[in-house]
């Protein structure tokens, strides 16, 4: 596919391109400085900021142009409606890793039995939106409004932990990121599903697996 790479020089992107190149797409870095010019392309991948991604997106979208978000904390319910209106697939997973996915699917399987839970997300301190997109889409599969701790500290790269507390035992379900290498599978896999998706909004792996 020929693609745009939004934020192709932060930590996520400097992964991920030379990962989709092997892959065999095309990929066209956009920085902050530069135009965005993706008329044409088969899709947009956005990894900027929180600040930065709502725009990219929207533009990319008003070009014509479906996208795959990995920013979090954007409000996506507006670029979903503009993607509907103009035919276009926007596919945001809060967590790119499959283990996340199935962490929380573990999760939102063990809360029917032990209702008791809290999540503690830890990332690393460059991480801006706090709590995290995982951590606010695993407790709405819990459907117990669990209280989130959120730790930004140097050296972490992605991890949570699903704490559910019963009588006498303590069950803890984690997940651990320790490379941004862990997201290409997924970002792969979005690509490859992109023409099966119906347009407008989808949010998370598990829509794809
Ligand atoms: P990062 O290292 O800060 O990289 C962000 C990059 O975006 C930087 O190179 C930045 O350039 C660039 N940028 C900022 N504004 C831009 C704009 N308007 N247009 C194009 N590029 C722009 O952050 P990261 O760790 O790679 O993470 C990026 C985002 O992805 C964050 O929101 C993070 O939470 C999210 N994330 C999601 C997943 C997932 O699985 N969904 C996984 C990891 C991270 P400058 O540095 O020059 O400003």
């Amino acid at each position: 596919m020929r693609l745009a790479l939004l934020g192709h020089r932060g930590k996520v992107g400097q992964m991920l391109g030379p990962a989709l190149e092997a892959a065999g797409h095309e990929v066209r870095g956009i920085g902050p400085d530069d135009e965005i010019e993706v008329g044409g392309l088969d899709a947009a991948i956005d990894f900027t900021s929180p600040e930065a991604g709502e725009g990219n997106v929207r533009t990319c979208l008003e070009q014509g142009v479906h996208c795959v978000v990995g920013t979090t904390g954007l409000d996506l319910a507006p670029l979903g409606s503009l993607a509907e209106e103009r035919g276009l697939v926007l596919f945001h997973a809060p967590n790119f890793a499959l283990g996340a996915v199935l962490m929380m699917r573990f999760a939102a399987e063990a809360a029917a039995y032990m209702p008791r839970a809290e999540i503690i997300e830890l990332h690393n301190e460059a991480k801006r939106d706090a709590p995290s997109g995982t951590a606010k889409a695993t407790a709405s599969l819990l459907g117990t409004e669990p209280p989130i701790h959120s730790v930004r500290l140097p050296g972490l790269v992605a991890h949570q932990e699903v704490l559910f507390g019963g009588e006498g035992q303590l069950l803890t379900i984690r997940h651990d990121t320790f490379s941004r290498q862990a997201f290409v599978p997924g970002v792969l896999l979005a690509l490859e599903k992109l023409p099966t998706l119906p347009p407008g909004l989808t949010v998370g792996l598990d829509a794809l697996l």
